[in-house]
């Protein structure tokens, strides 16, 4: 395995969201010392496969409820077993609520060059719906206090919730903008089977509206769309998450952590304890090998999320042309407005993207 690519999952939240179906869990006294102690077991059993890295993602959870001692470990840790490229892109996550000064210290001296913040909203009574932590001026202050640490900063932002009118993500979408960030995902509630949402029955929007309105009015303020949720300034687009889409190799280290390696992709244990009791072995719970068709479609369905689409003279050399072929077919019936279909290339129109689901369905 020789990935260019890390993710670290830190699976520790202030408080559980009642949407999130992500493998965070409330942390526990001597559970920030069991992750460390794991993580560094997990690095040392892996640490031949590693070479230089181009991107490291720390995600989670929230890696800012991390306390900076605990990051102070993690930096050391992380650098004594990756080396890493001349102008690497290395994240961290953050929530409002979390985020210090200490942490940003820190992430400013090590090799940290972009914050993604959980955002979400820059209104008190939709951060308050959502569970979140944080109000809306420490959002705005979160944002503001990255860029001018000179962060690269992106903001999460979720669209989508009962009873949101336009010019109310019309407002949060302004407050993204002005808040210094030089790249906005957005995203749209999800109800997520097991969480607490899921027992309750919300009347969520459709949320056509909102999604077009942030095709519309992003790009207006400098904010290319490159991927279906994801708008960029010039130069400011996730290496690591385009490399993702891009079916690249990534290796991840950290309770339910995905890697993805010579056509299989595997997953670690998604619970702290389990991930550190089956480190004697191995922390992998879950492996599939990808393979012929299905690993072309997969990787077609990952290309079509961006604006540049398939690359039909690579994805023929890399898939194989019989593959090539079979999606091309299918793509070609859909309707012009959705997708592009040219000789070289196939990609997503502005309304292809906003309908992605569905098109994506008809071709895994
Ligand atoms: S902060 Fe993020 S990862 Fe944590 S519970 Fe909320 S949505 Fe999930």
């Amino acid at each position: 395995m020789n990935p260019e690519s890390i993710y670290v999952h830190v699976p520790f939240c202030v408080s559980k969201c009642p949407y999130c179906a992500f493998a965070s869990a409330v942390k526990r006294e001597g559970d920030e010392e069991l992750y460390l102690d794991s993580l560094s077991r997990e690095m040392e059993l892996r640490r031949l496969e590693i070479w230089k890295i181009k991107t490291l993602y720390i995600g989670g959870g929230t890696p800012s409820a991390l306390s900076p001692r605990s990051w102070d470990k993690l930096v050391r840790l992380l650098d004594e077993n990756f080396s890493f490229e001349p102008g690497a892109e290395v994240t961290a996550e953050a929530n409002p609520g979390s985020l210090s000064p200490e942490h940003l210290a820190l992430w400013s001296e090590w090799r940290i060059n972009r914050v993604s913040i959980g955002a979400q909203s820059f209104e008190d009574g939709r951060l308050a719906f959502l569970g979140r932590t944080h109000c809306a001026a420490q959002a705005k202050d979160a944002a503001e206090s990255c860029a001018n640490a000179g962060f690269s900063v992106s903001l999460d932002m979720m669209f989508g919730l009962p009873g949101e009118t336009l010019r109310d993500w019309m407002t949060d979408l302004r407050e993204a903008i002005s808040a210094g960030s030089s790249h906005i995902s957005v995203y749209q509630l999800a109800i997520e089977s097991g969480t607490p949402f899921a027992g309750r029955d919300l009347p969520l929007p459709e949320g056509y509206a909102q999604y077009r309105y942030a095709q519309w009015r992003l790009p207006r303020s400098g904010y290319s769309q490159y991927e279906v949720a994801s708008f960029s300034k010039a130069g400011h687009e996730s290496r690591h998450n385009l490399n993702y889409w891009n079916d690249g190799e990534y290796a991840g280290f950290g309770p339910s952590a995905w890697s993805h390696a010579g056509g299989a992709r595997f997953r670690n244990a998604p619970s702290l304890n389990d991930y550190a009791s089956l480190l004697a072995s191995s922390p992998v719970v879950f492996s599939e090998r990808i393979e012929g068709e299905r690993a072309a479609r997969q990787a077609a369905v990952l290309a079509l999320r961006t604006n540049l689409g398939i690359d039909w003279v690579e994805f023929s050399k890399r898939y194989g042309t019989r593959c090539a072929d079979a999606i091309r077919r299918d793509l070609s019936l859909l309707p012009p407005d959705l997708i592009v279909n040219e000789p070289a290339n196939s990609r997503h129109t502005a309304k292809g993207l906003r309908l992605g689901n569905a098109i994506w369905a008809r071709i895994v």
